[in-house]
C-alpha cells in the first residue's frame, strides 16, 4: 500500500500510478489543469472575454445564460457572479428528484428572489422516477444518481433551447471537488434504458435522459456551449459560504453533496458501505492539492465516520417499495459494472474526432471527452 507523497490517495484508487518522487498521476493531472484553466488576471480576463461574446449572443434573446441550481454553495455563487458581478441576463434551471432538502428549496428561493432571477423548472413523474431508482438499485451499480445527473444536464439544455439561450454555466471546481478516478462512475441514456428494460418495465417517458441524438442537435444545431467559470476563479469554498450567508441568507447544509436526500444517501450510507466508494478522498486531496486543506488534517478528517440519518433510509425503501429483506439482497449482491450493461460507450469512442471538435468549440467538457471518449472500458483497477 502506497499512499501520494503529496495528497492522500492511495493504492485503492483505480488507474493510480506515483513517479519518482511518490507523487500521483492524478497530482500531476491536477497540476496539468492547473495550468490549463488559470485564476487571478488571467483567469479574471478569459471570464470577461467569455461574458463579453455571451452578451453578444444573447441579443434579441430574454436571457444569456442558463445556470442549475441546487440550493448549494456553488450553484448560489454562479449565481451571484453572472447577475451581479458580470451583469448577465440569467434563467436558473432546477430539476427537482422530489428528495430536495427543506433547506435546499429555501435556499433556491432565497437567492433568486433576491437578485430577481427567473426560475425554470422540470418536476418528474414520481412513480416512473421511483421505478428507474430501483432498476439502478436492483442492477447493483454504483449509479444510483446517474438518473438524476443526467436529467438534470438535461433540463438545462430544455431551458436554452426553450429561449434560444447559448450558454450554460457548471459550478463544477476541480481545485475544491477534484475529479473522481476514471472507472468510479459512468452514466449514459442507454445505460439507465437498458438497466430499466431488465430490472423494471423499462417505460422512461417524462424522465429527461440526455438521449445521443438530442444532445448532438442541441449542440450542433442550437449552438447550446457550456463554461465552468470557477475553474477560473481563486475559489475559496469556505470564504464563499460565509459571503452567501452574509448577503443572502443562504443557510449551510452540512456537507458537501447533502443538500439533496438522495446525493446525501448515496454518499454516506450506498457508496461507501456497498462499493466502498467514498467521494471524501477525492474531495480532501483535491483541496490538499490546492493548499484549501492540510494534507495531516485530511489524513485524519478521512478516518472519521460518515454521518448517516437512517430514517433516510426507511424513507427510499418505503418510496421505492423495497422491503429489508429485499434491500438486505441488494446490499450483497455482487457488484457490477457498467460495462456489464449496454451504454453508448463504444458510440462515444468511435465518435471521438467528433466530439474533440465539441470540445475544442466548447460544447463538451474536457472531463466528458476524457472519461467517454478516451478512456478505453475497462474495468476499475
Ligand atoms: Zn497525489
Amino acid at each position: 500500500m502506497q499512499t501520494c507523497n503529496r495528497c492522500i490517495y492511495n493504492s485503492t484508487i483505480p488507474k493510480i500510478s506515483f513517479n519518482s518522487d511518490g507523487v500521483c498521476n492524478y497530482c500531476e493531472q491536477y497540476d496539468s489543469m492547473n495550468s490549463q484553466y488559470p485564476t487571478g488576471l488571467e483567469g479574471k480576463k478569459i471570464i470577461e472575454d467569455y461574458v463579453t461574446q455571451m452578451k453578444k449572443d444573447g441579443v434579441g434573446k430574454p436571457y444569456d445564460v442558463v445556470i442549475g441550481v441546487s440550493g448549494g454553495c456553488d450553484s448560489s455563487y454562479m449565481l451571484h457572479l453572472a447577475k451581479n458581478v458580470y451583469g448577465l441576463r440569467v434563467l436558473a434551471a432546477h430539476f427537482d428528484n422530489t428528495y430536495n432538502s427543506k433547506i435546499a428549496v429555501e435556499n433556491i428561493k432565497t437567492v433568486l428572489d433576491k437578485l430577481n432571477i427567473d426560475l425554470y423548472t422540470y418536476v418528474v413523474e414520481n412513480k416512473e422516477f421511483e421505478k428507474i431508482q430501483k432498476s439502478l438499485l436492483l442492477a447493483s451499480v454504483p449509479e444510483f444518481e446517474a438518473a438524476t445527473d443526467l436529467s438534470l444536464a438535461t433540463t438545462h439544455y430544455m431551458a436554452c433551447a426553450k429561449y434560444g439561450i447559448k450558454h450554460i454555466w457548471e459550478g463544477h471546481s476541480f481545485r475544491t471537488e477534484g475529479v473522481s478516478p476514471p472507472g468510479w462512475f459512468y452514466m449514459d441514456a442507454k445505460y439507465i434504458k437498458s438497466i430499466h428494460s431488465k430490472f423494471g418495465d423499462g417505460i422512461i417517458k417524462s424522465t429527461p435522459l440526455l438521449w445521443l441524438r438530442k444532445w448532438i442537435k442541441w449542440m450542433v444545431v442550437d449552438k447550446i456551449k457550456k463554461f465552468r467559470p470557477l475553474y477560473y476563479l481563486d475559489y475559496n469554498k469556505e470564504a464563499v459560504k460565509k459571503f452567501l450567508i452574509k448577503e443572502y441568507n443562504w443557510q449551510w447544509y452540512g456537507g458537501h453533496h447533502m443538500e439533496n436526500r438522495t446525493s446525501y444517501f448515496i454518499n454516506n450510507y450506498y457508496l461507501p458501505v456497498k462499493f466502498n466508494i467514498d467521494l471524501r478522498w477525492c474531495e480532501y486531496s483535491a483541496l490538499v492539492r490546492s493548499g484549501l486543506m492540510n494534507r495531516d488534517e485530511a489524513l485524519q478528517k478521512i478516518k472519521e465516520p460518515k454521518p448517516f440519518e437512517f430514517e433516510l433510509l426507511e424513507e427510499i425503501k418505503t418510496r421505492l417499495n423495497l422491503s429489508d429483506s429485499d434491500w438486505e439482497k441488494i446490499m450483497i449482491a455482487p457488484n457490477k459494472h457498467y460495462t456489464d450493461y449496454p451504454t453508448y460507450k463504444k458510440t462515444f469512442e468511435r465518435l471521438r474526432p467528433f466530439f474533440f471538435i465539441l470540445l475544442k468549440s466548447g460544447y463538451v467538457t474536457r472531463s466528458f471527452y476524457d472519461k467517454f471518449c478516451v478512456m478505453k472500458d475497462s474495468k476499475t483497477s
